[in-house]
C-alpha cells in the first residue's frame, strides 16, 4: 500500500503543474534522494529534532480519559514540540533540505499564520531569508501570527488579489518560486500540492508515527488497536498512520472538520471534510479528493478551527480511504468545543481546535465499540492560539 510510482497513489497524486515549474519540482525530487538517507543529512536532522524541538515527543497515558471511555488511552504529545504543534517537524526538515541544496531563502504561504510561524522559526534558526505570502484578510484576522512571524525575523507580505485567503497567497508563491527558484524554497505545510511535496512532507512527519510505535510497545507490550487524528491537508493523520499502514490489524480514523453539520453533503461551506463528501478533482498540482461547486470551482472551506480549513487533503489519504484502509469520520464544531473543554478539564492539557476534533471522536465513538481496547490519538497542537475564538464562539462567558 505504500508502493507509488512517481507520486502517484492509485489515481492519486502527480504533477498537475505548469511547464515553468516543472524544473523546481524535478530538483527537489532529485536533491531529496540525494539527501534523505545520507548520514550526515540524518544526524543533522536529528540534532534539530531532539536539542531544537524538542523530540521525541511523550507518549502520555490519559488516565482520566481512559477511565471515562472505557479504553486506554493515549496522547501523543505534539503539543509539546517547539513551536505547539507537529509543524515544526516538516519545516525543519524542508529547511535543511534546502540548505543542502544551496539555497538561501526560504518561501511559503499561510492562512490561519501556523505554518508562516513555524516557517519563521526555522527561517530564524538556520539564518535564511523567509518570505512569507498571507491574504490580507487572514492578516486582519490573525494579526498575533502575523506578529509572530515579524518578530522571528520574516516578512509577511499582503496578498490582494481574488478572495484575498489562503489560496490566492498560495498563487503568488508559485510565482515567487518560478522567479526565484536559484535560491528559493518553496515549502509548502502539509501533505497537499504536485509530487515530491506530498511524499516529502509525509516523511518529515512520520517521526511522530516512528516514535508512536516504539513507545507503545515500551508501555503496553503491543501496537494499538486504533489511532485516530485529525485531519484537514492530512500531515499530521499520515504522519502518525504511516508506519501501521501495512498493519491491516490497526484501524485508522481521519477525523474532518463537520463544521456546523453534516445534514446536507452538498453544502460543503459548512465544514471541511474533503474525504468524507469531497469529489476528485485537480487542486494546487495534484489530484485528490476536493470540495468544489457543480462546475469544478473550488469551494471555501470552513470550521471553527481555521487550521483545517483547506479545500482539499493530501493525495494518498484519499488513495487510503478510497481503498478504504483509513476511516474517514467528522466532528461538528459543536462536539469538537466539548472535547475542547472535556480534555482541559479532566486531563489538564487545553488541546488545538484541530486537535479536538481527534478527541471529539474519541467520545463518538466510544458507544460504538469501534476503536478496540489500547486508542492512540495525536495530539497535534496546544490550545493557546484559540482561546480568543473560542471565547468568541462562547459568547465570553
Ligand atoms: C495545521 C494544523 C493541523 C492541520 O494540518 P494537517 O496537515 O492536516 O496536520 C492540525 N493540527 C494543528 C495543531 C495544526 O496546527
Amino acid at each position: 500500500m505504500k508502493n507509488q510510482f512517481k507520486g502517484k497513489f492509485g489515481q492519486f497524486g502527480g504533477q498537475f503543474i505548469p511547464e515553468v515549474l516543472m524544473p523546481a519540482h524535478k530538483e527537489l525530487e532529485a536533491a531529496y534522494e540525494q539527501w534523505k538517507n545520507d548520514p550526515r543529512f540524518i544526524k543533522e536532522l536529528d540534532y534539530y529534532r531532539r536539542d531544537f524541538a524538542g523530540r521525541p515527543s511523550p507518549l502520555y497515558y490519559a488516565r482520566r480519559l481512559s477511565k471515562k471511555y472505557g479504553h486506554k488511552v493515549y496522547l501523543k504529545r505534539e503539543d509539546l514540540i517547539h513551536g505547539g504543534a507537529h509543524k515544526l517537524n516538516n519545516t525543519l526538515g524542508q529547511a535543511l533540505l534546502a540548505k543542502y541544496m544551496g539555497k538561501r531563502r526560504l518561501i511559503a504561504e499561510t492562512g490561519a499564520g501556523q505554518h508562516g510561524v513555524a516557517t519563521a522559526i526555522v527561517g530564524a534558526n538556520m539564518g535564511m531569508t523567509t518570505q512569507i505570502y498571507m491574504g490580507v484578510k487572514d492578516m486582519e484576522r490573525q494579526r498575533m501570527n502575523v506578529y509572530r512571524m515579524e518578530l522571528l525575523g520574516a516578512k509577511v507580505i499582503p496578498v490582494t488579489s481574488g478572495s484575498q485567503t489562503l489560496k490566492d497567497a498560495i498563487n503568488e508563491a508559485m510565482r515567487d518560486w518560478v522567479t526565484n527558484v536559484e535560491d528559493t524554497h518553496y515549502l509548502i505545510g502539509s501533505v497537499v500540492g504536485a509530487h515530491p511535496f506530498p511524499s516529502i512532507v509525509r516523511d518529515f512527519q512520520s517521526v511522530i508515527g516512528i516514535e508512536t510505535e516504539a513507545q507503545i510497545i515500551e508501555q503496553e507490550g503491543r501496537l494499538p488497536d486504533s489511532i485516530i487524528a485529525c485531519t484537514g491537508g492530512g500531515s499530521n493523520a499520515i504522519g502518525i498512520f504511516y508506519p501501521f499502514i501495512d498493519n491491516t490489524e490497526i484501524d485508522l480514523f481521519a477525523v474532518e472538520a463537520g463544521g456546523m453539520g453534516m445534514q446536507s453533503t452538498k453544502t460543503a461551506a459548512l465544514h471541511s471534510a474533503s474525504l468524507c463528501v469531497g469529489e476528485d478533482g485537480i487542486l494546487h498540482g495534484a489530484r485528490t479528493k476536493i470540495l468544489q461547486d457543480p462546475y469544478g470551482q473550488i469551494l471555501e472551506s470552513c470550521s471553527v478551527s481555521a487550521g483545517l480549513d483547506y479545500s482539499g487533503v493530501g493525495p494518498q489519504l484519499a488513495y487510503l480511504a478510497q481503498i478504504k484502509r483509513i476511516k474517514p469520520r467528522t466532528a461538528s464544531d459543536k462536539e469538537t468545543l466539548a472535547a475542547f473543554h472535556e480534555l482541559s478539564e479532566i486531563e489538564g492539557i487545553i488541546p488545538a481546535l484541530e486537535s479536538a476534533h481527534a478527541l471529539a471522536y474519541l467520545a463518538k465513538a466510544a458507544d460504538k465499540g469501534e476503536l478496540g481496547e489500547i486508542v492512540v490519538i495525536n495530539l497535534s497542537g496546544r490550545g493557546d492560539k484559540d482561546l480568543e475564538s473560542v471565547l468568541k464562539l462562547e459568547g465570553n462567558k
